[in-house]
């Protein structure tokens, strides 16, 4: 039996972990934690029967305890409840499933216990990777990737020794707007940019993708997770998504993971490492294949990605200010209170602005969201 804290379960993520939990036997959900949907926790609370659930927000807390008063299951919140959610003592593994630099603490405190952790949550390793990877080293925990494209870098990666990697081939799809050229950027709506063209994915996730400041995430999460240059990461842009990611060899051997674009593979991956199950679901017919091609990313027009390497190689505080200015100009984006292209601005004027530290502990971390924050309300209102 496997244990699991779940953290973001009502999200993209989260739900399609329980479905995993569902379609096996040996799974046991332990934690469940969300932001405020008690709706769908609550659901899932009486499904899966964990021994505490965490509702962000208080006040939604204290609703979700009302309304599952008859059960015997722990209702907490806020940090301190989010942090005893990633370290309870019967939990094996935990699903950072959270969305956004929310999941520092959280993650550190599951390392601390001794939690293996599935790591969906990006934002934590490019803010945070310089304390979380030698933590997680210093306390003999794995950090297996969720992410399609490092997970399939993790499965190209088993049994061949470090040095003989080359480079790594990171997967994109290119996004919604592929092939569209800035002036075309100008005016393009939220429901337009929602709209990926191979994935169902999370609100903010979904922007990131056509911004490209996903594939820049990416970039630097997968430094920290294969402790590779960024020199040494090439992204392709592969629109189809069948191809995950490649890792080239010294001797010009490339080994590729391939399959549908179904999450629930690297998550089910991720807690069962190495073994593998049975996952239902479409497989690639190559017969009825029209084709895989590849592009390279157009980064003049997406300049997420090229910010996004600029803030991995200035390292220190800069990919914090890099990701703190992207979240909260995604979220004005999806308020409708900025333009598409206004995204790449306030990260653009973050990163030129905001004070640089070298090696940021996390207290430094989260300073530096919360001035990058105040620095781009006080210009964007
Ligand atoms: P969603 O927006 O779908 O879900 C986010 C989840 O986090 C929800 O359960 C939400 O709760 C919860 N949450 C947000 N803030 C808090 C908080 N302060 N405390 C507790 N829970 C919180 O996101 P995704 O599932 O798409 O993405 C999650 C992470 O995984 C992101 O870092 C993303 O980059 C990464 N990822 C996602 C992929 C995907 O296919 N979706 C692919 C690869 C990586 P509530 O519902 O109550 O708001």
């Amino acid at each position: 039996m496997r244990n699991l804290a779940i953290l973001g379960s009502t999200g993209s993520i989260g739900t399609q972990t329980l479905d995993i939990v569902s379609k096996n036997n040996d799974l046991k959900v332990i934690s469940l934690a969300a932001y405020g949907n008690i709706e769908l926790l609550e659901k899932q609370i009486r499904q899966y029967m964990p021994k505490l659930a965490c509702v962000y927000s208080e006040e939604k807390a204290a609703k979700l305890k009302e309304n599952i008063s008859d059960l015997d299951v722990k209702v907490v919140s806020g940090m301190d409840g989010l942090i005893e959610a990633a370290s309870m003592d019967e939990a094996d593994i935990v699903v950072t499933a959270i969305v956004g630099m929310i999941g520092i603490r959280p993650t550190m405190a599951a390392i601390k216990a001794g939690k293996d952790i599935a790591l969906a949550n990006k934002e934590t390793l490019v803010t945070a990777g310089h304390i979380i990877i030698p933590a997680a080293k210093e306390y003999n925990v794995n950090i297996l990737p969720v992410d399609s494209e490092h997970s399939a870098i993790f499965q190209c990666l088993n049994g061949e020794r470090k040095a003989d990697v080359d480079k790594i081939l990171l997967t994109a799809s290119g996004g919604p707007f592929r092939g569209k050229t800035r002036a075309d950027l100008e005016n393009v709506t939220v429901e337009a940019a929602l709209k990926h063209p191979n994935w169902a994915m999370g609100r903010k996730i979904t922007i990131d993708s056509a911004t490209l400041v996903n594939k820049g995430l990416e970039v630097i999460e997968a430094k920290w997770l294969f402790d590779v240059d960024f020199e040494d990461i090439d992204v392709v842009v592969q629109p189809q998504s069948l191809i995950h990611s490649m890792v080239q060899f010294k001797d010009g051997g490339i080994m590729a993971q391939l399959g549908t674009p179904d999450m629930r593979l690297p998550i089910q991956y991720a807690i069962y490492y190495p073994e593998r199950r049975y996952l239902d679901g479409d497989r690639v017919d190559f017969s009825k294949l029209v084709g895989i091609t590849f592009e390279k990313p157009d980064t003049d027009t997406f300049e997420g990605l090229k910010l996004a390497y600029e803030a991995g190689k200035c390292g220190g505080s800069t990919p914090t200010v890099f990701n703190a200015a992207n979240e909260l100009a995604v979220a004005m984006f999806l308020d409708k209170k900025i333009r598409f292209l206004d995204i790449y601005e306030i990260i653009k004027e973050s990163m030129n602005n905001i004070k640089h530290i070298d090696n940021p502990s996390i207290e430094q971390i989260l300073d530096v969201e919360k001035e990058t924050y105040e620095f781009i309300r006080s210009r964007w209102n």
